[in-house]
């Protein structure tokens, strides 16, 4: 499955300046719910990667993603995988599980982001998943920026990754595209303004 041009057809990957949520900068940009926008596309993924999960003979109750950026991804995973589907929201910024959703103690937790840049967000809904008794048994993301291992490809973890290295990551690609820290930006040098994807029409 060439993923690389999935997110390209879906004009998904976007080429500019930008603020990503780390705080850092980079030239391009991964808007995931351009490709998601259709329901086969999405489908297609979650298949595809739900079929490397099976493979893997990892075994897993529920699907859990963080709010807003895994909503559909982590959906349409549990989908394909026939498990329970929940999320992780923010709430004064901290991340939280509501809605009545309940963890069963051990209940086996796999994690699901659209994209894994360095797992914080996806790491900190694994930790209060955690702490309601739940096991995190694996992460899963229909793409990673190259900053963590993940099965089936020889990239190594970075020291920023921040997955935990016990366990499988699961992803479709890898897009390993520059970031820079604001003060060491060349785009930032060459001028020009840094946008936070998502607030200008992108
Ligand atoms: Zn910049």
């Amino acid at each position: 499955m060439d993923v690389k041009k999935i997110y390209m057809d879906a004009d998904a990957l976007l080429e500019g300046h930008f603020k990503l949520s780390s705080g850092n900068h980079s030239q391009f940009y991964l808007q995931s719910a351009k490709v998601l926008e259709d329901p086969k596309t999405a489908k297609l993924l979650a298949d595809t990667l739900a079929k490397q999960i099976k493979e893997s003979g990892l075994e897993i109750d529920t699907v859990c993603a963080p709010a807003l950026g895994g909503l559909i991804a982590g959906f349409a995973l549990a989908t394909a995988l026939d498990v329970r589907s929940i999320f992780a929201e923010r709430v004064n910024g901290e991340m939280s599980i509501r809605r009545g959703f309940e963890i069963k103690p051990g209940e086996k937790v796999l994690m699901c982001e659209d994209i894994i840049t360095t797992g914080g967000s996806a790491m900190e809904a694994a930790k209060v998943v955690e702490a309601l008794g739940g096991e995190i048994v694996g992460v899963a993301a229909l793409a990673n920026r190259g900053f963590c291992h993940r099965q089936n490809s020889d990239i190594t973890t970075k020291a920023n990754c921040k997955l935990p290295q016990n366990i499988p990551f699961f992803a479709l690609a890898d897009f390993t595209f520059e970031m820079y820290a604001p003060d060491e930006c060349p785009l930032c040098k060459d001028g020009s303004e840094a946008i936070k994807p998502g607030s200008r029409g992108n």
